[in-house]
């Protein structure tokens, strides 16, 4: 290859930090892994663990079945519940089976489930913004009787509101929403409804934050932006979304090395890559991997932000 070719094949990849694995998905994981260990497969799962389909297979390799519903589970077998929560039906349900079960729920989630049956207790009527039909709306919105939390998902939803329907209004937001879009929903609430109870710390998680902003970031240096995740992942949908609205519009999800767009690839002179909270960094790494044995690349790693959050998992499975 002549010095010009290489050097029209040349990419630099800016591999994002923070990326990937938070710790709500770590220990849920670890959580499955522990009881296969302690009880022997099979062990059941309800919903997807996390959102990311080489998980879940991976799981699946080790003994764990995946439903969607507590019925479709043996009343002898152990059942996990995933990290985005569940409504309070399913442990109650649990229960009343007798059945032994893991709540794999994230504590940022538990925190949000918390802050609104305090508010609800205090007579409040409350709003969640967050995306109808999410597996984390549903548990959240259902920790309360039916009918007591309105959805909004965006500032349209917040226009129908009829403001006569509510006294004192709080409201609350899925974990893993766009940082900036969520804002402009709060905005509006607050302008429609000025003594509505904000929440006293940002529901949406550290990870979602900081992988958002990273992405931020990243776009001031590339013009293809690739993020692995799976399409049920609302963090990593996010992160596209995050790329976009920011101004590089060549931002994709893949789910793996195997979805890349290599026309969109030869195009660009320095991609982006970062991944959700859900992915295992091997899927980043196989992506970069097989950019590399196309074209000749320049890695840039900045390795100065670091997260420390680490979650327990609960005294019956340590
Ligand atoms: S994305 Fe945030 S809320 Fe969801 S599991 Fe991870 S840390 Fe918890």
């Amino acid at each position: 290859m002549s010095n010009a070719s290489k050097k029209l094949s040349m990419k630099k990849i800016y591999v994002a930090n923070p990326r990937g694995f938070c710790a709500g998905v770590e220990r849920a994981i670890e959580m499955v892994e522990l009881a296969l260990k302690k009880w022997g497969p099979p062990i059941y799962v309800r919903h997807e663990i996390v959102h990311n389909k080489h998980v879940v297979n991976d799981l699946v390799k080790k003994g764990a079945v995946f439903v969607e519903e507590l019925d479709e589970c043996p009343v002898d077998r152990p059942v996990i519940f995933s990290a985005h929560g569940v409504p309070k039906f399913v442990p109650e349900e649990a229960e009343k089976r007798q059945m032994l079960f893991v709540d794999a729920t994230c504590p940022l989630v538990t925190k949000v489930h918390n802050e609104i049956k305090r508010y609800y207790e205090k007579g409040y009527k409350i709003i969640m913004i967050g995306h109808h039909g999410h597996p984390e709306t549903i548990g959240t919105m259902g920790q309360l009787p039916e009918g007591e939390v309105l959805l909004v998902e965006n500032k349209e939803d917040v226009e129908k509101i009829d403001p006569s329907d509510f006294e004192k209004l709080a409201y609350v937001t899925q974990t893993t929403l766009s940082v900036d879009d969520t804002k402009d929903i709060a905005f509006a609430l607050n302008k429609k409804f000025p003594s509505i109870e904000n929440p006293k710390k940002e529901d949406i998680c550290y990870a979602t934050t900081n992988r958002q902003e990273e992405v931020k970031r990243l776009i001031n240096y590339v013009d293809l932006i690739l993020v692995v995740g799976s399409k049920n992942s609302s963090n990593s949908q996010r992160l596209v979304d995050v790329a976009k609205d920011g101004g590089c519009s060549e931002a994709y999800l893949i789910e793996d090395y195997r979805k890349i767009d290599w026309g969109k690839v030869a195009k660009s002179s320095s991609i982006g890559i970062t991944s959700g909270a859900s992915v295992p960094d091997h899927l980043v790494k196989e992506v970069i991997n097989s950019i590399q044995e196309k074209f000749e690349t320049n890695l840039v790693f900045d390795r100065t932000r670091k997260e420390t959050i680490e979650f327990k998992v609960p005294p019956l499975l340590r």
